[in-house]
């Protein structure tokens, strides 16, 4: 999905859901990390994390998009456009937008550790990266290490 059709689809969501346009510009912008959307109060942009795209698929793009012009379409028309405020969440309700952005985060950013146990002393290690096994040893005892699920 390129930005066009990121605008296009914003526009046509806005329309059959809010039954308004949206008449600003909607951008992928891979700086967002953890975020899935952003509403720009003072330019009412939208930009979108494409990792959404990636990781999760269009589905749970058109949910964030719906998230982001629920705060577009109350902070226009003035009406309570915060998360806490009681006319957010109803029209997030009704239209069926995504309530929180799942994980966006890659398996790296999460710090997946691999873990490990000395097959003589029992003592465990975990490491961010695989290590060689049959070249490391235990740093205690010196013994044979063994990599183990958790
Ligand atoms: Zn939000
Ligand atoms: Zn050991």
């Amino acid at each position: 999905m390129n930005e066009q059709e990121l605008q296009m689809l914003v526009e046509e969501l806005s329309i059959t859901y809010f039954s308004q346009a949206f008449l600003h510009k909607a951008t992928f912008n891979s700086r967002l990390k953890t975020t899935g959307g952003r509403y720009h109060l003072s330019s009412h942009n939208l930009d979108f994390n494409p990792r959404i795209l990636e990781i999760y698929g269009r589905d749970e793009l058109v949910g964030v998009i719906k998230h982001e012009l629920c705060h577009y379409h109350l902070h226009l028309q003035g009406s309570g456009y915060r998360h806490q405020d009681q006319a957010f969440k109803t029209l997030l309700v009704k239209t069926g937008g995504s309530r929180y952005v799942a994980d966006l985060r890659t398996k790296d950013e999460m710090g997946t550790y691999c873990h490990y146990k000395c097959q003589s002393c029992n003592q465990a290690f975990s490491r961010k990266r695989k290590i060689n096994i049959t070249k490391y040893r235990c740093g205690k005892c010196h013994g044979k290490l063994k990599q183990i699920e958790k």
